[in-house]
């Protein structure tokens, strides 16, 4: 039987790490890190994310505003407020809930955050340096991912390690950060062939389809460790992720739950991101001789 990884626990390990650095650096500096949330329109799982993004930033001491704006918010509209937050001193990171509304392109919206306020690591220019491995902020679900790992001791160098899924914000920074951590990787996506052969070779078994109950135990290695980053819906309304939990447990050596596994860790990273463009700030202020 699995030993279940448990999100929350290391979620709040990171938070108080935050919290006490936060805690220290605001007694030397005066100033404490600032966090800017916007969410364009009335998606309802959104609006629970916002609202923990506010929560967490309360939690680890940092300063944040949040802005609601209406379905019915121009492009234009919401670039003058990312154009004014950039400027602003007291903001660190600025984070744009996705999914925005239709008629609002999200890759120019991505694009006008400046990078070193861009926490959620979306721009061009955070992404590349992920490539590279010369990185300030990680793509926060990937990294949390490498949290989990790194604190339940599980050695990811040499590894076989299957990402399924190649998302721009999951399934291709996942596989950067275990490939620098020296794991041999493979991807799957919808056109992978024979899915199960590949995914049965895998030490460490990543999973961001967004489809319930995708991977079952047949798919898994006996002693596999298996991470679940979906986040779906049941007909009762109740959250599930892609694995189906009580198969596969009996078959794994580590395994997520969902809720309660890799999505809390999604929003420690944010506070982790926010801390360091914070830190960098201090330092670039310092180095110029404000
Ligand atoms: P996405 O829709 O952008 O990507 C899904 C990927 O799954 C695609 O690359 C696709 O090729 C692959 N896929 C689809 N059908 C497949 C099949 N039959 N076989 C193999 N691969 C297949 O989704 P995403 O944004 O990467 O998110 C994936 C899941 O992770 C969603 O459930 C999302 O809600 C969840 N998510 C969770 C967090 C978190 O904080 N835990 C953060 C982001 C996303």
């Amino acid at each position: 039987m699995a030993q279940k990884i448990d999100g929350k626990e290391v979620s709040l390990f990171i938070k108080d790490k935050i919290k006490n650095e936060t805690e220290k650096l605001k007694n030397k500096t005066g100033s404490v890190p600032g966090l800017a949330v916007i969410l364009v329109g009335n998606d309802s799982a959104s609006h629970v994310y916002v609202r923990n993004k506010k929560l967490a930033c309360e939690y680890c001491g940092f300063y944040s505003e949040s802005y609601e704006l209406p379905e019915s918010t121009s492009q234009q509209q919401l670039l003058k407020l990312i154009d004014t937050l950039n400027k602003n001193n007291n903001i660190d990171g600025i984070l744009v809930q996705m999914p925005l509304p239709a008629h609002i392109d999200a890759d120019t919206v991505i694009n006008a955050i400046l990078p070193e306020k861009d926490v959620d690591a979306f721009n061009p220019s955070n992404v590349g340096r992920i490539m590279l491995g010369e990185y300030s902020f990680l793509p926060c679900t990937p990294a949390g991912v490498m949290e989990l790992l790194k604190y339940y001791n599980i050695d990811v160098s040499g590894k076989e390690c299957v990402v399924i899924g190649r998302s721009n914000i999951v399934g291709k920074p996942m596989a950067m950060l275990l490939l620098h951590e020296n794991a041999t990787v493979t991807v799957c996506h919808s056109r992978t062939r024979e899915l199960a052969d590949v995914t049965r070779r895998a030490d460490i078994l990543v999973c961001a389809v967004g489809h319930p109950m995708f991977v079952t135990a047949d798919m898994v290695k006996d002693g596999a460790v298996v991470i679940d980053v979906g986040i779906n819906r049941k007909p009762d309304g109740k959250l599930c992720g892609d694995v189906d939990f009580e198969s596969v447990e009996k078959k794994a050596s580590f395994i997520t739950p969902v809720p309660g596994g890799v999505g809390p860790m999604t929003i420690s990273m944010l506070m982790q991101n926010t801390l360091t463009s914070y830190k960098l700030k201090v330092k670039r202020s310092q180095n110029n001789g404000i």
